[in-house]
């Protein structure tokens, strides 16, 4: 049987994992060899966990050491947006932590109908992969069922969200090369979004 595990620990932050969904298949995500991150056991969801069995989970998590939730599941958390901000209103209310979502940044395609600015209030930041500078280098890396729109609408998502979600920022890995690195600061700047360059390590893709 698969495992539930919704709420873990990695390196001392709390990250919510509530979907195995993802709409690409990135050249290096750790969903192709590996089933763990840090010291956890498989991600791999049993079922698409409802809104009462997220809050169930989040009531039994020992909150004394954690400031904020990282919706950054095994899938793309933006997969289930209305479920998300349904546990993000009740993290809210229940406590004082903060709740970043690390995404892809194509909900857009993914959800058409889903109003981003029903993140105000609920989402304190939001860590997008840019992965590259271009559409088609962008396809190559995630092989988005969207295909070549996805480049566009993971910008427009950057733009709309950053502003009026406090903190917004890209993040790209560093194995891409120093030319590619320097077009995406560039294609960052353009959008006006901050760029992190992150180390790349093998199995926390997108954890950190
Ligand atoms: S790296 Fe992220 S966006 Fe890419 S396939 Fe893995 S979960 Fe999906």
């Amino acid at each position: 049987m698969k495992a539930m595990k919704i709420f873990y620990d990695l390196n001392g932050a709390l990250y919510a994992n509530i979907t195995n969904k993802c709409p690409c298949n990135c050249t290096f995500c750790i969903r192709h060899n590996d089933e763990t991150v840090g010291e956890n056991d498989s991600l791999w969801l049993e079922h698409e966990p409802s809104v009462e069995e997220i809050e169930a989970a989040f009531d039994a998590v020992d909150k004394s050491k954690y400031s904020e939730v990282v919706f950054c599941g095994f899938g793309e958390p933006m997969e289930r947006p209305y479920e998300l901000l349904e546990v993000a209103k009740y993290i809210k209310a229940t406590t004082d932590m903060k709740i970043r979502i690390n995404t892809n940044g194509l909900v857009s395609l993914i959800h058409p109908t889903f109003d981003l600015y029903s993140m105000r209030g609920l989402i304190d930041s939001v860590s997008i992969s840019l992965n590259a500078s271009d559409p088609h280098k962008y396809l190559d890396i995630t092989k988005s069922r969207f295909g070549l729109a996805s480049y566009n609408s993971m910008l427009n998502f950057a733009i709309v969200t950053h502003s009026f979600i406090p903190d917004v920022k890209f993040t790209v890995v560093d194995v891409i090369g120093e030319e590619e690195l320097e077009l995406c600061r560039e294609r960052a700047n353009d959008v006006g979004v901050p760029l992190r360059v992150r180390s790349y390590i093998s199995n926390n893709r997108e954890y950190d």
